[in-house]
């Protein structure tokens, strides 16, 4: 029973990799955000499908977003997160052409758990500068943890990154990651814990969250949010390193459209 459900959700897994949150359809760039909702799929001749990336334009629920902006309604109990992570063994250190990404492996354990519901993490990436502002501050650094449920409901996990101590882990990721877009370092032998970006046993964190989508091409929504309230510090050396890669891969803030955090 557990292969079969492991199986399912790697199947899941693989959709979401090779569809959904990397590579479905045309290419776009964040230079051209503003009109993502038009890029025209020219393999498809009807609408809908012609255009991929609509409700990058038309959804009421994009992120990211002012959380500043946003209205607090009281925390509930079911808003507390599980952060359960563990070691990877084979992660896979992606260029992805916009982000430093790191793609956990297919059999790996690691996990979101959110009041009895089960959420794998499936890889997590960085955009610089941060993408959620609070109100005038924008952060050097974010960092999203993706999970997918094997009802395919996705929750992003989101942390702001300050310039401080260096860390170790993101200096692994620095070092592996392929300078080449769309170049992926798979088998490396690297080992890695995502849990290690974060402050130390920090497994029942506070959060923020709030109802979005992906903040890149489809900017899929049913994704829910959630905002640590502790930032992840890396080394000024590091963010320079990050910014290597990639500077300005962010989305601008997006209407509220009456959503608040919980
Ligand atoms: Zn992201």
């Amino acid at each position: 029973m557990k292969i079969n459900k492991f199986v399912f959700i790697s199947v899941a897994i693989i959709m979401m990799l090779s569809g959904t949150l990397i590579h479905a359809g045309p290419p776009w760039t964040h230079a051209e955000q503003a009109t993502w909702g038009a890029i025209e799929d020219t393999t498809q001749t009807e609408v809908p499908k012609m255009y991929p990336y609509a409700t990058c334009a038309i959804g009421k629920n994009q992120s990211p977003v002012d959380l500043a902006a946003a209205t607090i309604k009281q925390s509930k109990d079911q808003n507390r997160l599980g952060v359960w992570y563990e070691v990877d063994d084979a992660p896979v250190f992606f260029n992805n052409g916009s982000e430093v990404v790191v793609n956990t492996s297919l059999d790996y354990q690691g996990q979101l758990v959110v009041g009895d519901e089960v959420f794998q993490l499936i890889q997590f990436h960085f955009h610089s500068p941060s993408e959620h502002v609070l109100g005038p501050t924008r952060f050097p650094a974010e960092l999203h943890y993706v999970h997918v449920r094997d009802d395919g409901r996705i929750i992003v996990v989101a942390a702001a990154v300050v310039e401080g101590e260096r860390n170790e882990t993101m200096q692994t990721i620095l070092d592996n990651t392929p300078s080449t877009p769309n170049q992926k370092n798979e088998n490396s032998g690297i080992s890695i814990n995502p849990m290690a970006l974060l402050p130390p046993n920090y497994h029942r964190p506070d959060a923020w969250s709030m109802a979005g989508s992906l903040t890149t091409p489809p900017c899929t929504e049913n994704v829910q949010w959630y905002f640590l309230q502790e930032v992840v510090t890396i080394s000024t050396e590091q963010l320079e390193q990050l910014r290597a890669f990639y500077f300005n891969d962010y989305r601008e803030v997006q209407d509220l459209n009456g959503r608040s955090l919980i």
